[in-house]
């Protein structure tokens, strides 16, 4: 009996020390709104954002969260006066449920990805893996978006007005990719906040956890100043940050 209860509470503890390892490299939510420059707003949409930037006639969302009815972001566009008709189109970072669920409450608006990660987002291609298990049933529940398309074949995409910069960041999943507007990058789970440093995703949700660190080193080839990402918020000095990551990556 004594040796069973010594068995089962080093189980507990080993198990309980690789969960808290686990988490401790899990991104931090960050605040519920946030606010950027030109009335670009993040919302949380429980524990991914989505970006709503002003466009034209309407606006513009990058990622829409996990649930299908988007509640969050209907409310932030309430609070400013608009309809969920408002939007214009939603540019998704990548192919994972947290950051397209949300896009079937706006069937009126396109919806692009790359064309990489599109198979996922229409649920013809499994994540393998304990964890990619997991979210691939978590996605096999969400219904795709009606008006799915690939980003166009060039390094930039304008909708209702506003010019992004496409940028491929592969490795957290084939086709994920930032969205570069201004000062600001929207870069999904590619990279995001940490204290006050960066990190990447977890290797247990990448595709190629090697292929996401070398992908990140492309962003020091461009100006900017914020990372909005896709689950702790903004990082406002994002491009000072990035340099100092990227020496703790040893890149080859
Ligand atoms: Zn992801
Ligand atoms: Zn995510």
């Amino acid at each position: 009996m004594k040796t069973i209860l010594i068995v089962v509470g080093i189980i507990i503890v080993v198990l309980g020390a690789a969960f808290g390892r686990l988490m401790s490299k899990m991104p931090k939510k960050g605040p519920a709104l946030v606010s950027l420059e030109g009335g670009i707003q993040g919302v949380l949409c429980r524990f991914s954002y989505a970006w709503i930037v002003p466009s034209a006639t309407g606006v513009i969302l990058i990622d829409a969260g996990l649930d299908e009815n988007a509640p969050n972001i209907i409310a932030a566009l309430r609070r400013a006066g608009l309809g969920p008709e408002s939007v214009r189109g939603i540019l998704i970072t990548h192919g994972h449920a947290d950051h397209f669920g949300g896009a079937a409450a706006f069937p009126g608006a396109p919806v692009f990805a790359h064309a990489g990660d599109i198979p996922l987002i229409r649920g013809e291609h499994k994540r393998t893996g304990i964890i990619g298990s997991i979210f691939s049933a978590i996605s096999a529940r969400k219904k795709p978006p009606s008006h799915l398309e690939p980003l166009p074949a060039q390094d930039s995409i304008t909708i209702d007005g506003v010019t992004f910069a496409v940028m491929e960041l592969p490795g957290h999943s084939p086709g994920s990719v930032a969205y570069v507007l201004g000062n600001i990058v929207f870069s999904g789970d590619a990279v995001m906040g940490r204290g006050a440093s960066l990190m990447l995703p977890n290797d247990f949700t990448c595709t190629d956890p090697a292929l996401a660190r070398r992908s990140i080193a492309k962003l020091a080839g461009i100006g900017f100043t914020t990372i909005a990402d896709g689950h702790t918020g903004a990082v406002y000095d994002g491009r000072r940050k990035l340099e100092g990551f990227l020496t703790t990556l040893h890149l080859p």
